[in-house]
């Protein structure tokens, strides 16, 4: 432990931010660096506890109180190298990651935990800063060939893995460049793309391959890839888009999240301009669904200069605190303010979207809304009930979509002869195995939508299950818990 009451002595400390009205003039990231001596007494406040929960929040397994003492030791090589050895990629959960580990911090109980991810980032940071991260490629390689098919960040953790033990391996991807939804998801002001291809370079250095604009299943087929490869990873993302099956939902200016978000990380990347569909100036910006990627919406429409944005959520206010349904230390279902949210725009609960209405020529101009109450039932089940005479019209020129996903996508699957369960995800055992032996499955495609933590932690576990399938025995680290889906 670094420092004796450090808990005691220092409070929380928020990563600091540019102001809101200056940040949405650009697309970059916004976020200043502390000063090392801040992030010190940050490390200090860890109590490394007899039983440290915050290991059992991350999904990953981070060793969160023996990176914080060598912070607080100034240590930061061998933070480092404590931080490496469970995560394959800390730039994008410390800047991504809405943090379980802090929600299972003992500090957290009675003070504001410790700043877990806020550390993670600036270990990671400082390392790349100092070169201290190398590609480190094996010394041998097995003559074993694996193919990785998507590469979000459950492809490219499995691949860094596999590729360390000597492995030959080729990741996939339909898109034009790498990352999965970190590439074409999530905006630039919360991960510049420089950051992805800082990882990539170190990737490729270490002998990975990667190839673009391959589709499996259409551009190469899946008896190819059978035919060539040892075994196989399908870690391809949760991408059905749900809709909004009212009417008027085929309106111009009815647009899904991830049809805008896409087009717009591919215009900040200047590959092509912004066409008039997909941009927001000027227009009144309704974002329906009040999760992650609702709240990059707002963020990119504000960047726009949208002339008001609006989020609409069907479920009701959630509490701002912990409440006795979600105890310590457990995930809190509990009001998320993102730092979009901060840069302008209304939030409405409980309100549910009943018919987008047009002008003559198709275009969206409106769209109407009704209040709703959720009953609970005998059991757990919640009962949506209209409020009467709640109906109101809302100016609208632009609706986006940000409803979840419903799984991946059936043919990739359907072709490989993998089988699906009842919620359309790939079914696998405890193994990350499909039913057909040489298959495994990872990320978002076998637990459904869910989190990069989640999707490099299944990366690395599937690693050491393919390794092990192909070698009889493997010295990847394994986290030892099992593929059981702990919902979260
Ligand atoms: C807008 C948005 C914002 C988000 N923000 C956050 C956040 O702030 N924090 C967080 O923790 N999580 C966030 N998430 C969730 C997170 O991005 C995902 O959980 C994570 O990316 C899943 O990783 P994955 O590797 O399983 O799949 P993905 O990242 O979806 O990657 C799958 C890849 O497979 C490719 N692919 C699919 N089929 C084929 C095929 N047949 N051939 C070749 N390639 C194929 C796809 O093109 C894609 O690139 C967000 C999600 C969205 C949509």
């Amino acid at each position: 432990m670094g420092k004796l009451r450090g808990f005691m002595e220092f409070d929380k400390l928020e990563e600091y931010t540019l102001d809101p009205k200056k940040r949405i003039k650009n697309y970059k990231e916004f976020t200043v660096s502390p000063k090392v001596k801040e992030l010190q007494n940050q490390g200090a406040r860890c109590m490394d506890c007899g039983v440290p929960f915050c290991h059992s929040g991350c999904p990953l397994g981070n060793l969160i109180p023996d990176f914080n003492d060598h912070v607080y030791n100034n240590n930061w090589k061998k933070a480092l190298s404590v931080l490496h050895s469970t995560n394959n990629f800390p730039e994008f959960t410390g800047r991504l990651c809405p943090a379980p580990c802090e929600e299972s911090c003992v500090l957290g109980i009675v003070n504001p935990p410790v700043s877990i991810e806020l550390i993670e980032k600036y270990i990671i940071e400082r390392g790349f800063l100092e070169r201290w991260i190398k590609p480190i490629i094996p010394k041998k390689r097995t003559g074993k060939k694996i193919a990785i098919i998507g590469s979000g960040p459950a492809g490219l953790a499995a691949a860094q893995q596999l590729n360390s033990v000597g492995h030959s391996i080729t990741v996939y991807e339909r898109e034009n460049k790498i990352g999965g939804l970190l590439r074409y998801g999530i905006p630039d002001f919360k991960l510049e793309k420089k950051i992805i291809d800082r990882r990539l370079k170190i990737l490729k250095k270490e002998g990975v391959n990667f190839v673009c604009n391959t589709e499996i299943g259409k551009t190469i087929s899946v008896e190819e890839i059978n035919l060539n490869f040892d075994a196989i990873l399908l870690a391809t993302g949760s991408t059905i888009k749900r809709n909004l099956p009212i009417k008027g939902s085929d309106l111009k200016g009815v647009i899904q999240a991830m049809d805008f978000l896409p087009h717009n990380n591919k215009f900040v990347d200047r590959q092509h301009k912004l066409l008039n569909k997909y941009n927001a100036k000027n227009k009144n910006v309704i974002v329906i669904g009040g999760g992650d990627t609702g709240s990059d919406c707002i963020g990119t429409s504000n960047r726009h200069g949208a002339f008001s944005v609006t989020n609409f959520e069907i479920m009701p206010k959630p509490s701002k605190d912990r409440t006795e349904d979600y105890p310590w230390p457990f995930w809190p279902v509990k009001l998320k303010t993102s730092s979009s949210h901060k840069e302008g725009g209304k939030r409405k609960w409980s309100i549910l979207t009943k018919e987008f209405i047009g002008d003559k020529n198709g275009n969206l101009k409106s769209l109407k809304t009704v209040e709703v109450e959720w009953e609970k039932t005998e059991g757990e089940k919640l009962n949506l009930k209209e409020i009467p005479k709640s109906e109101k019209e809302w100016p609208c020129e632009l609706a986006l979509l940000a409803l979840g996903f419903s799984g991946p996508e059936k043919s990739l699957p359907e072709q490989f002869g993998v089988n699906l369960n009842d919620k359309n995800n790939i079914i696998s055992n405890n193994n990350y195995q499909t039913n057909k032996p040489n298959i495994f499955v990872a990320g978002d495609c076998r637990r459904g939508q869910s989190l990069i933590v989640w999707a490099i932690s299944e990366g690395r576990e599937s690693a050491y299950h393919i390794d092990n399938f192909l070698m009889g025995k493997s010295n990847l680290p394994q986290k030892n818990i099992s593929g059981d889906l702990i919902e979260m």
